[in-house]
C-alpha cells in the first residue's frame, strides 16, 4: 500500500478520481480507517493521507466558528473561547475517547464516519452547523442534517473531501452516558441548543436510532431563556419518544427511553441562560 501526502488539495482529489473506486483511501487521523483496515474492511492501493494540507485551522467569526477538516480534537478542544462561545461543543468533544485518541482523531473523519454514537453529531445537528464539501468543481456547502445519509453514509461523491465545518456560536449543553466512562463509547449522548433571542430551542439525540436526529416535535414545546419546569419535563418525555429507540447489546429499549428523558431533561437545564459569545 502506498501512502501519499500532498500539500496542495487539487493534488489529493486528482488522486481521488484516478483510477477505479476503492484504489484510494482517505486517512485523516486513522482512529476509525486503520482499524476498518485492520479487520480487512477495504484493500486500497494507496492511502491518502491529509495532514499535509493546511486544514487545520480553527477561525473564529462573530457568530460562527469555522474549523478545518483535519484539526485534531485535542486543539478544538484547547481553544480558550470554547467554553464560553459554544460549551456543548466542548463538553461533547471531552467526551470522545481518551485524550490519546483526540490529539488524533478529527472533526473531519467523525462526520464522514457517521456512526450512529458519535459524540460530535448530536450536538453538531442541535448547533445546525454545515460542512463546507470541496471537490474537482470548487466548495459547496451544505447542512450537516443533508450531509447524513445513514450509518457510514453521507452524500460526498467520489473525489470529495470534507473541507470544513462550520459552526454557529450558541447556548448549549451536551450530555451523555456510558457503561466504562474511559474507554466506551456512548450508549446514548444527547444535545440542546438554543438560539440567541431564547425564541427556538434545538435538541439531537444519539445512539438509540441508527443514525443521531433532531427532536423536532419537543423542540416545539420550549420557547424562551428559561422555560417553566413542566414544559422542560414535556419536552425531554416527548425528544425521548421520537427518538427511535431501538434496543441492541449496549442497552434494552426501556432503559434507552428512561435515560433520554433524563439525560435531555439535564442538558436542557444546563444550557447557559445568558448570552454566549459574541452571538448573544
Ligand atoms: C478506542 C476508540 C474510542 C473511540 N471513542 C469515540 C467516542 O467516544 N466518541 C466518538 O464520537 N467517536 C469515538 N471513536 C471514533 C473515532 O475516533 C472518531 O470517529 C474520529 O473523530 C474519526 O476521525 P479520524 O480523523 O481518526 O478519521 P479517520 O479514521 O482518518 O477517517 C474516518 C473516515 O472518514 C474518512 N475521512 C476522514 N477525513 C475525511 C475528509 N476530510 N474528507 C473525506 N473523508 C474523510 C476516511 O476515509 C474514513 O472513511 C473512537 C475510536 C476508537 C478507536
Amino acid at each position: 500500500m502506498a501512502l501519499l501526502a500532498p500539500t496542495r488539495a487539487e493534488e489529493a482529489i486528482a488522486e481521488l478520481l484516478d483510477g477505479p473506486e476503492g484504489r484510494v483511501a482517505v486517512l485523516a487521523g486513522g482512529t476509525d480507517l486503520l482499524l476498518d483496515l485492520e479487520e480487512g474492511k477495504g484493500a486500497p492501493e494507496v492511502l491518502l493521507s491529509l495532514h499535509r494540507l493546511p486544514w487545520r485551522e480553527l477561525r473564529w467569526g462573530r457568530e460562527h466558528l469555522e474549523v478545518g477538516a483535519t484539526l485534531p480534537l485535542a486543539e478544538l478542544e484547547r481553544d480558550p473561547e470554547l467554553a464560553r462561545r459554544i460549551p456543548g461543543l466542548l463538553e461533547a468533544v471531552g467526551a470522545v475517547g481518551g485524550f490519546a485518541l483526540r490529539n488524533q482523531a478529527t472533526l473531519g473523519g467523525n462526520l464522514v464516519r457517521a456512526s450512529p454514537v458519535s459524540d460530535l453529531i448530536p450536538i453538531l445537528l442541535a448547533l445546525e452547523c454545515e460542512v463546507g464539501i470541496l471537490g474537482s468543481t470548487g466548495e459547496r456547502t451544505i447542512p450537516l442534517e443533508k450531509f447524513l445519509l445513514g450509518p457510514r453514509r453521507t452524500v460526498l461523491a467520489r473525489g470529495e473531501l470534507v473541507r470544513r465545518v462550520v459552526i454557529p456560536t450558541l447556548p448549549s449543553a451536551f450530555r451523555w452516558q456510558r457503561v466504562r466512562p474511559a474507554n466506551d463509547v456512548s450508549q446514548i449522548s444527547v444535545a440542546v441548543a438554543r438560539t440567541p433571542d431564547g425564541e427556538h430551542w434545538r435538541i439531537a439525540t444519539a445512539g438509540v436510532a441508527p443514525l443521531a436526529r433532531r427532536a423536532r416535535t419537543a423542540e416545539a414545546l420550549l420557547r424562551g431563556r428559561s422555560p417553566p419546569e413542566e414544559l422542560m419535563v414535556s419536552a425531554a418525555a416527548g425528544a425521548a419518544e421520537e427518538a427511535g429507540v431501538r434496543a441492541d447489546k449496549r442497552a434494552t429499549d426501556t432503559y434507552r427511553r428512561q435515560l433520554l428523558r433524563t439525560l435531555v431533561l439535564r442538558a436542557i437545564r444546563a444550557v447557559p441562560v445568558g448570552p454566549t459569545g459574541d452571538a448573544g
